[in-house]
C-alpha cells in the first residue's frame, strides 16, 4: 500500500467549500505560500492550472544561489537575502541542495589585476556570513584544467572557485507542496481558476475548470476569505478574471538551456562560460547524469502557455561552449534535451535590458482584496512566503491561539525528521537495496529525489519485484518511480511523470522517446486511460520533446 503524498480531490468534492486562504498557482511560490500559510493553521487550497511546476519552476538553472551576477546590478537586498536562504534550504532539504563548486576562468596576464570579480566574491562570501558557506579562492591554470577537461587553454592563467548550491526545481516545489498537504493544505493540479468571484467588488473564491486528461470538464466553485495570486507570469491575466484590474506589472524574460551528456563537456565541477560580445556568461552545471548549459536572457511578448526553443538560442549556447571548449565541437546533434522558461520580472521601465531587472519580488493587496505575490526567486520562496502570509494573517485579523507563527524554516522536506542520521539512512537502504539487486548508485539517485521516502520505493520493489527493473537503459531510474509518480505525487500526464516527477525528458530526451510507449501503459492501467487517450498522451508528450 503506497501512502500517498498528495491526494487530488475530484471537484465535486470541493464544490461549495470555503477556505481561510485559496492560493492560485502551483509554482514554487503558490507552493511555499500554501505551506507557510496551513501550517500557521489555516484551511488551504492551492490550485494549479496544468501540473505542479508546470510553468516557470520547472525551467530554472537550478541553483539555489545568492545570484553573483545581481551584484553587478547592485542588487545587494537581493544577493543578501538569497545567500542566507541558501543556507536554510541546505539544512532543510539536504538530499536535494547541494553545495557545488564553481569555477570561473581567468585569462589574460591582467585578469587578477582587474579585482571585480574577486571583489564580488569577497562581498558575496562576507554577506553568507559565518553560516558555513566554503570561501572562495583563487586556483592555479592547472587546477583550473582538471576541472574543467578540454577549456581553451591559450592566455589561460587560473581562475576562481567559489561555492553556491544545485537542486532539482520541480521536484523541490513539490517536496514544499507534499509539506503544505502534511499540514492539511488541499493541492489540486489541473484546476485552472476561470473566474475570481466578486461580491460587492470583492474577491471572495474562485471557480474551477478540471482540466485533468479523464475531466469531464467539471467546475467548482470554492469560497476563500483571502484569495493569493501566485501564478508568476500570468499574474496580470489571473487579476483580470472577472473583471479585475490588475496592480501587478510583470515583464517576462525568456531563458533557454540545453543539456549535453557528460562525455561531451566532461566537467567536473561547476563553471561560468563566457557567451562572447554581450558580455553575459551561462553556467554549466552538473546535474543528474547531464550538463545543464544556459541561459539567455531576453524579453518576450509571445504566448505564455506555448514557449518554443528557437534554433538560433540553442546555437547562441553552443557557441559559447564551443569558443570554450575548442575541441568539443558540440553540435544541435549532441544536445539530449532542452527546455526555455519565462522569468517573471516586475516591470522596470527604467533597466536597460531584462539582465538589468531586479530579481525583488513584490507583494500588494489590491482594492478588490486580492493578494498578489510575484517576481522573486526559485531561491527566496520561503521569505516571500512568510511576508505573504504575514499580510493575509493580518488581512484575516488572526494572531495568537488562532494562528501559529511561520514554522516552515524548521520544516524539513523529503520526509526527514530531526532524529534519522542521513549517512546511517542511506547505509541501511543500500543494504535492503543490494538484496533487489540494486546498486548503491540507484540508492543514491533515490536519495536525492525523494530523501527518507525513498524508503518507499524500495519497499514497493520489494513487494513486486519488476518495479526494482531499471526504467530506461543507460540510467539509474527504476520502474517503481513511475507507479509512485503517479499513486503518490499526483502525476496525471506522461509529460507529468516522465518530465518533472523523473527528469528524463530533459537529460535524456532520446530516453524519454524510448519508453514513452510502455510508461503510458502503465500510466493507463494505474489511471484507467482509454486506448485513445493513451496514445494522445504518447503524440502529445513526443511532441513537447520537440518544443
Ligand atoms: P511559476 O512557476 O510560473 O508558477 C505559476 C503557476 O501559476 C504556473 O504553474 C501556472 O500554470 C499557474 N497558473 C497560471 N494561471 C493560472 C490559473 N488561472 N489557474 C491556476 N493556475 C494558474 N531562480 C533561482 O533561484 N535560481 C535559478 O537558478 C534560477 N534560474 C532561472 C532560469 C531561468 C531561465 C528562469 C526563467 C528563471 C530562473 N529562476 C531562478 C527564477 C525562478 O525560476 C522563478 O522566479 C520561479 O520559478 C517563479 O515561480 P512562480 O511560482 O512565481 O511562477
Amino acid at each position: 500500500m503506497i501512502t500517498k503524498d498528495i491526494v487530488r480531490p475530484s471537484l465535486q468534492e470541493l464544490s461549495g467549500r470555503k477556505f481561510d486562504v485559496i492560493v492560485i498557482g502551483g509554482g514554487i511560490t503558490g507552493a511555499g505560500v500554501a505551506q507557510d500559510s496551513a501550517s500557521r493553521g489555516l484551511s488551504t487550497l492551492l490550485v494549479e492550472k496544468g501540473d505542479f511546476a508546470s510553468g516557470t519552476s520547472s525551467k530554472s538553472t537550478k541553483l539555489i544561489h545568492g545570484g553573483l551576477r545581481y551584484l553587478q546590478n547592485f542588487q545587494f537586498g537581493v544577493v543578501l537575502e538569497s545567500v542566507r536562504e541558501r543556507q536554510v534550504q541546505l539544512k532543510l532539504a539536504p538530499h536535494m541542495v547541494h553545495s557545488l563548486p564553481f569555477v570561473i576562468p581567468a585569462y589574460g596576464k591582467n585578469w587578477f589585476n582587474n579585482r571585480k570579480w574577486e571583489l564580488g566574491l569577497w562581498v558575496y562570501d562576507c554577506m553568507a556570513g559565518l553560516s558555513g558557506n566554503r570561501f572562495h579562492k583563487r586556483i592555479s591554470r592547472q587546477e583550473v584544467i582538471d576541472l574543467c577537461p578540454g577549456i581553451r587553454q591559450e592566455g589561460l592563467v587560473g581562475g576562481l572557485l567559489y561555492y553556491d548550491c544545485r537542486t532539482d526545481d520541480a521536484r523541490h516545489t513539490l517536496e514544499v507542496i507534499k509539506s503544505a498537504c502534511e499540514h492539511g493544505c488541499v493541492a489540486v493540479n489541473y484546476a485552472r481558476v476561470s473566474s475570481l468571484v466578486r461580491e460587492n467588488g470583492r474577491v471572495v473564491g474562485v471557480e474551477l475548470i478540471d482540466e485533468s486528461p479523464t475531466a469531464s470538464g467539471a467546475v467548482a466553485r470554492v469560497c476563500g476569505r483571502v484569495v493569493v495570486n501566485a501564478t508568476g507570469v500570468w499574474t496580470q491575466k489571473t487579476a483580470e478574471l472577472g473583471g479585475g484590474k490588475a496592480s501587478v506589472a510583470v515583464s517576462p524574460a525568456k531563458g533557454v538551456h540545453i543539456t549535453l551528456a557528460p562525455e561531451r563537456l566532461p566537467i567536473k565541477s561547476a563553471m561560468l562560460i563566457p557567451t562572447g560580445a554581450d558580455g553575459r556568461f551561462c553556467f554549466a552545471v552538473p546535474w543528474y547524469d547531464s550538463i545543464i548549459v544556459g541561459t539567455t536572457d531576453t524579453p518576450y511578448n509571445g504566448d505564455l502557455d506555448r514557449i518554443a526553443t528557437e534554433e538560433e538560442e540553442v546555437e547562441y549556447i553552443l557557441a559559447a561552449v564551443n569558443e570554450q571548449f575548442p575541441q568539443a565541437r558540440v553540435t544541435s546533434a549532441d544536445v539530449t534535451g532542452k527546455f526555455a522558461g519565462l522569468r517573471p520580472l516586475i516591470r522596470d521601465a527604467k533597466a536597460k535590458g531584462t539582465t538589468k531587472v531586479s530579481r525583488k519580488h513584490t507583494l500588494e493587496h489590491s482594492r478588490d482584496g486580492l493578494v498578489t505575490i510575484a517576481g522573486g526567486k526559485l531561491t527566496t520562496y520561503r521569505p516571500m512566503a512568510k511576508e505573504t502570509v504575514d499580510l493575509v494573517v493580518k488581512i484575516l485579523n488572526r494572531s495568537g491561539r488562532f494562528c501559529g507563527p511561520c514554522i516552515t524554516g524548521e520544516l524539513m522536506l523529503g520526509g526527514w525528521a530531526s532524529d534519522i542520521v542521513r549517512p546511517a539512512f542511506v547505509k541501511a537502504l543500500q543494504k535492503r537495496a543490494a538484496a533487489l539487486g540494486l546498486g548503491d548508485k540507484t540508492v543514491e539517485t533515490l536519495e536525492r529525489m525523494y530523501g527518507q521516502r525513498a524508503c518507499s520505493l524500495i519497499q514497493m520493489a520489494m513487494s513486486d519485484r519488476s518495479l526494482a527493473e531499471p526504467l530506461v537503459e543507460g540510467h539509474t531510474y527504476i520502474k517503481a518511480q513511475l507507479v509512485y509518480a503517479v499513486e503518490s505525487e499526483a502525476a496525471l500526464t506522461l509529460e507529468d511523470a516522465l518530465s518533472r516527477r523523473i527528469r528524463l525528458a530533459i537529460t535524456d530526451s532520446q530516453g524519454a522517446r524510448q519508453i514513452a510507449e510502455s510508461a503510458s501503459q502503465t500510466m493507463a492501467r494505474l489511471l484507467g486511460w482509454t486506448e485513445e487517450l493513451r496514445k494522445a498522451q504518447v503524440e502529445a508528450f513526443l511532441a513537447g520533446l520537440d518544443c
